[in-house]
Order: structure tokens, then sequence, then C-alpha cells
């Protein structure tokens, strides 16, 4: 058995570790078209504020580490094409500029998203970056070495990491964002408020519903252009989204979902036979909507790698899908969310409610005490709970979010969540815990 993953980050290296351990016969090959493997791209921003000592930190384990256990790691090997007919694909090595066929019975992509890059004109100047692997994380890093001007277009959650870590590197930072608000695509707007309130207070300059027309300098990069004039930066990292990398699942003939991601089943198939996919190039079920959707993140990337590593190997396993859950830091606060919010369920039509609390993370009376903003959402008359969000000023304490992300693949109510035996001390929470207040709320 001959298991074929192209991409060696999150999901393709949990499906090849998975596999080999799952059947030691198969013989598991990883194509790699970038220079490393199996590292936690999550950790990127944490370099860039020296919060991480180096990149290298990332890296869980080198190719000769998943070589030593009998996987076969080939780094600079980019798959240029797939004949799923003949079994085969075409791979580039990078560094010999040389193309060989290689032959498979079983063949994940594992390929990933790529950043989105505008049509603006002088994207290629100096200074202009984006973030998605190491060498960018590199790239930016030295670029951030002098510089004193940053400016990050986009408010999600990795320009709004990446705001603190420049602000921790001393760089004066502009944020700009398209949008009404910062964090608009994970929160409710009188949440975004307070990110953007928060990022203000950290020094951050933030402007929102502007727009990017292009980009300034010779050679390296001076200034933005927007419909509200000139922002000058001697760095700027665009963050505006991703894409799934899709063109080989396209080349092979696997079919995409109307999110634009590979369409699987809970077997990390897809409808080509022996063509698995898995990771952020990757649709999942949503289990509060049971609609398909796309969010490209950490965990689930691993988790549909693991499935997919099982199932490639001969065993059974089935992915369960995903609630929608994400947290993120921004200077003091915690930012957390899971399943929908108020507005992602009006667009859905559910008849949808929310109840705000905001209340202590700890025992009022106790010192460490700090606030916290829980918005939670259920759904008129079945009382089901459809999502949270929380912030919190005391960042661990919106990690609370994972009592209702674990309610949520459940079908749970917020009866339920009000009879959850929550654990309680004063330097952890009140004795009715802000979940358990909202939750009686929302009944
Ligand atoms: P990727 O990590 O994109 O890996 C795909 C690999 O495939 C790439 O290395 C690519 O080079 C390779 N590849 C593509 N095409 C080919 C080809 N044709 N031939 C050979 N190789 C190919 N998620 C969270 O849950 N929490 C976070 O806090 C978080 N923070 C993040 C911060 C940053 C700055 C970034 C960039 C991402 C963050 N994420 C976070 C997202 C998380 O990193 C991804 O969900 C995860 O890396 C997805 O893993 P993957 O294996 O599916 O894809």
């Amino acid at each position: 058995m001959r298991i074929v993953v192209v991409g060696g980050v999150a999901a393709g290296m949990s499906a090849a570790s998975r596999a080999q351990r799952f059947s030691a016969d198969a013989q598991v090959v990883v194509f790699e078209r970038g220079g490393f493997v199996s590292y936690g791209a999550c950790g990127l921003p944490y370099v860039i504020g020296g919060e991480v000592g180096a990149f290298s930190d990332l890296v869980a384990r080198t190719p000769a580490q998943m070589r030593a256990r009998g996987i076969r790691v080939r780094t600079r090997h980019e798959v240029t094409d797939v004949d799923a007919r003949a079994g085969t694909v075409t791979v580039l090595d990078r560094a010999a500029g040389r193309t060989t066929t290689e032959p498979y019975d079983r063949l994940l992509l594992a390929t990933g998203v790529s950043p989105v890059r505008p049509d603006w004109a002088h994207t290629d100047l100096a200074g202009v970056h984006v973030l998605r692997d190491i060498p960018d994380g590199e790239a930016l890093d030295a670029s951030v070495r002098g510089a004193k001007r940053a400016c990050i277009v986009g408010g999600g959650y990795i320009g709004l990491e990446l705001a603190e870590a420049l602000r921790a590197r001393g760089l004066s930072v502009v944020l700009l964002e398209k949008g009404p608000e910062v964090a608009g695509r994970m929160l409710d707007r009188p949440l975004q408020a307070q990110v953007r309130e928060e990022l203000e207070r950290g020094g951050v300059d933030v402007r929102c519903g502007v727009t990017v027309q292009g980009l300034t300098g010779r050679g390296h990069v001076t200034g933005l252009q927007t419909d509200r004039g000139l922002v000058r930066a001697d760095v700027v990292i665009v963050a505006v989204g991703v894409t799934p990398n899709v063109e080989l699942a396209r080349a092979a003939g696997v079919r995409l979902g109307k999110t634009g991601a590979v369409a699987v089943n809970a077997r990390q198939e897809t409808n080509v036979p022996g063509v698995y996919s898995a990771g952020d190039n990757t649709e999942s079920l949503h289990r509060v909507t049971r609609r398909r959707v796309h969010i490209p993140l950490g965990l689930p990337a691993n988790r549909m790698g693991r499935v997919a590593g099982v199932n490639m190997a001969g065993g059974e396993a089935r992915f369960p899908g995903v609630v929608g859950t994400g947290i993120f830091r921004t200077f003091g606060l915690g930012v957390a969310r899971t399943g929908l919010t108020q507005a992602e369920a009006e667009a859905l039509h559910l008849n949808a409610v929310s109840v705000d609390v905001t209340s202590t993370d700890h025992a009022g009376y106790h010192r460490s005490s700090r606030p916290i903003h829980v918005r939670l959402t259920g759904e008129r008359g079945s009382g089901r709970l459809l999502g949270a969000q929380l912030i919190g000023h005391n960042h661990l304490s919106v990690k609370r979010v994972d009592v209702v992300a674990a309610l949520l693949g459940e079908r749970a109510t917020a009866q339920d969540l009000f009879d959850a035996d929550l654990a309680y001390a004063p330097p952890f929470s009140g004795v009715w815990d802000v979940l358990l207040v909202a939750a009686d709320r929302l009944q």
C-alpha cells in the first residue's frame, strides 16, 4: 500500500503519522513544496512579537525525525499534477528542477490555503508582506527590524494578533479595515466595538470603513493610497483572508463544495476513489447548522488529517465536524466564540435570541477578579443553544468557551448548560459562573 500525502504541515503530517502507526506495512510518502514540515503556523505572530524565541521553535518534527519514524518526507517537492485514472502524481523537485511520476494507492490532498493577494498596484514592493508560513514570518521579521511605521490591512484575527506583536516591537501601527468594525467575521457588532477600543488603548490607530487602492514607493514601500488619503508605512502586512488551494483537486476531478473548498464525506473521502482531502483546503460539516462550511483552523485540520490517515491505511474513522470555535488575544483582552453569532443565526433565518451578561470572571471579592462579557445565543421556543461569544480582561478567562463548544456538538439546550456541574473556587469563577448566569437568562 503506497500512501502519498501532498502538504506536510498540520493535516498532512497528522495523516502521515496516523497512517504509519495504523499500518506498519504502508509506505507513506509526504511531498511538501516548502522547506519546512510539521510546524505550528499559529505561533508565527508570537515569534514576531517576541513571546516565542525563534521560528525554529515552531517546528514539532523535522523531516529527519519523520524519516526515523518510517515516513518518507520530501521537502521542496511540489506536486504539479494528478492522474487519478493512472493513480499517479507528477512531482517537481524544486532544487534539482527535475520532474518525476510517482504512483499511489491512496492520495491525500492536504494543500492548505493561500493568503488573498489583492489586485493592487505595487504589491511586489519590498516591505509588503503576507503571513502564512515560516519563510513569510522570517521575511516580515527582517522588515520589522529598523522599521518605524507599520500598516496592517485587515481586521481579522491574524491582523489583530500582528497589531499587538508589532506594537511590542516598538512600531507605530495603523490598522485598516474595509468593514465597519474589526473582528467583523467573528463577533456581533457590540462586541466588535470592545475589541477596537482595546486595540486603541494598546496604541493602534484603527481606521474602519477604509478601502485600500494601491501601494506607493519605489523599490521599497512608503505607504498606502486609500479612499481616505495616504497612509505612510515602511512595512505593510496584507491579512485580508485566505483561499483554499484546490488546483490539484481540480486536476484530479475532485468535486468542490459551494464554499470553494474540497467536498468530502465524514471519512475525508472525495468523490474520486482513493483520493482523500483534509485540512484548510477542505470543507467540513457545521454541527449546529448541518451545513458545509470552510473554517480553516488548526484543530480541525489536525483532526481531519488523523481521520484521513486511519482510513487511508485501511481503518475506520469519522470526522464529526466543527462548531465554529475560535479564540484570540488582543493586548489585555481574550476573545472567543463558538457556534453562531446572533447575526449569523439571523442570516440563516433561525429564530434566535441572545442575552448579554457582564460580570466578573472570578469571585467578585477576589483580587484577581476582572470583567468578562458573555453573549449567549439560543433558539426561541426549543431553547437549543446556538452559540456564545466571550470577551474577558483576564485573557484565559474566555477559555470557558470550550464548555459551550462541547455542548453545541451534542445539540444541548440552555437548560443543559445551566445544569452543568462546573468547577468553582474563588480564584477561578463566581459560584454561579457567568456562563450559568447567561444560560439561566436565556431559558
Ligand atoms: P497548511 O498549514 O496551509 O499546510 C499546507 C501545506 O501544503 C503547505 O506547507 C504548502 O506548502 C503545501 N502544499 C500546497 N500545495 C502543494 C503542492 N502542490 N505540492 C506540495 N506541497 C503543497 N488556527 C487556529 O486554530 N488557531 C490559531 O491561533 C491560528 N493562528 C494562525 C496564525 C497564523 C499567522 C496563520 C497563518 C494561521 C493560523 N491558524 C490558526 C491556522 C492554522 O495554522 C491552519 O489551520 C493550519 O496550519 C492548517 O493546516 P493544513 O495542513 O491544512 O494547511
